[in-house]
């Protein structure tokens, strides 16, 4: 077990907290906060003990350099909100600047420093970068579980120069996760889904072994259908998957489940020639964009029951409704499962909340990528970095 920040003392030191405050922005507002609330327990309980707190995360893909539009001020605001205290923003996340704002702080007080990933050395895990990081601080907290799996400069490199222990969100996550990793009861079921196979039933390995039974939708499984020979017409597919899929639906045997009838249109904006079809009927000039009833039926029977179920990606193009109907389904069907229910990912946990079914469901973690890492027994960077109790 890791050390968390109750196991330290806090009081007048200054903390630095990697947070993951990656949060998903339309038109320079927050369209949904759930990744900075999340994070609210362990700042809160850091400035009740009379931390100086300086937070930092990264948010999007900014490739290196500033950019507008991914700057932290609206996350700064909103945390202002919620924290109802003042947080000073900083311009930048490393240098003479920071140095001189920390110095100024008193106990109990707020800095946001501006997205890690502005600098290349970020996501390089560069050492002199990561110094420079931890400069200005006396401990290291890391409460990002959805970027534990990386080992950049802000998760891993940082804990190399400062005492590293876990905050409550992290350390939350760990309890809930490691049950599933460790001891979950069978029958045990996967549904996955999200755009890609490459970053989905490919890397889950390890997990496969242990699985009774994998259910596949969203556009991953267009690659799967395509190994059986499906005709998929404009689907998004990954053709240089097909040796991956093929292995994968060779390894899972009869416990692969994919889709029988799925929801198509030209286009999922427009929504033009929407219909729903059997798999052998795809019309050349349309794409997959949901799974369909038949295929939610026959998802509901297999499920049921299982005793363990953790779920990782949409079944379907869900921010473009209709064809959210798949994906909000499935937050139903496991909402009224006799089973632990374990659903991870950004977008899926999005959709669990839009569903209104968070409540009956046993955990949404905030982690896609570091959730399905972990729970198949990897060892996560920004994890393995901190002290053990
Ligand atoms: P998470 O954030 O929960 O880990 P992903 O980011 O992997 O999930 O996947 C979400 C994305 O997958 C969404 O943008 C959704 O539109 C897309 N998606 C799901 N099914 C399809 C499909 N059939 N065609 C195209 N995109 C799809
Ligand atoms: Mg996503």
């Amino acid at each position: 077990m890791k050390k968390t920040i109750r196991d330290v003392d806090v009081s007048g030191k200054r903390v630095l907290v990697r947070a993951d405050f990656n949060v998903p922005l339309r038109d320079g507002e927050i369209t949904d906060d759930a990744r900075i609330r999340a994070c609210l327990p362990t700042i809160e309980d850091l400035l009740q003990r009379g931390a100086r707190v300086i937070l930092c995360s990264h948010l999007g893909r900014p490739k290196g350099r500033e950019q507008e539009e991914l700057r932290l001020t609206p996350v700064a605001r909103r945390l202002s909100e919620l924290l109802a205290r003042k947080v000073d923003f900083l311009e930048d996340c490393v240098g003479e600047r920071v140095r001189q704002a920390v110095e100024g702080m008193g106990d109990g007080d707020v800095i946001l420093l501006e997205n890690t990933r502005f600098h290349p050395e970020e996501k390089q895990n560069d050492p002199a970068f990561a110094a420079k990081l931890a400069e200005p601080a006396e401990l290291f907290v890391n409460d990002a579980f959805g970027t534990a799996h990386r080992a950049h400069a802000s998760t891993e490199g940082v804990a190399r120069h400062l005492p590293a222990v876990a905050g409550l969100l992290m350390e939350k996550e760990l309890l809930r996760l490691s049950q599933v990793r460790d001891a979950a009861e069978p029958p045990f079921a996967a549904v996955m889904g999200g755009a890609k196979i490459s970053d989905k039933i490919g890397v889950i390995g390890n997990l496969l072994d242990r699985l009774d039974l994998l259910l596949a939708g969203g556009g991953m499984a267009n690659t799967l259908l395509r190994v059986g020979g499906v005709e998929i017409g404009r689907s998004l597919a990954e053709e240089d998957q097909l040796e991956t899929a093929a292995r994968i639906a060779d390894r899972a045997g009869s416990r692969l489940v994919l889709p029988v009838d799925v929801v198509v249109a030209e286009d999922p904006r427009t929504g033009r020639g929407n219909r729903t079809v059997r798999v052998g009927n795809i019309p050349e000039n349309s794409m997959i964009l949901d799974v369909g009833p038949e295929t939610l039926e026959r998802f509901r029977k297999r499920l049921d029951g299982v005793r363990t179920v953790v779920w990782n990606g949409p079944l379907g193009a869900f921010e473009h409704p209709p064809f959210d109907r798949g994906t909000l389904a499935m937050a139903g069907i496991l909402a009224d499962l006799n089973a632990e229910t374990i659903i991870g990912g950004g977008d899926t946990g999005a959709a669990v909340a839009r569903a209104g079914v968070v409540d009956r469901v046993s955990h949404v973690s905030t982690g896609g990528g570091a959730f399905l890492s972990f729970i198949q027994g990897e060892t996560l960077p920004g994890l393995a970095v901190l002290q053990d109790k």
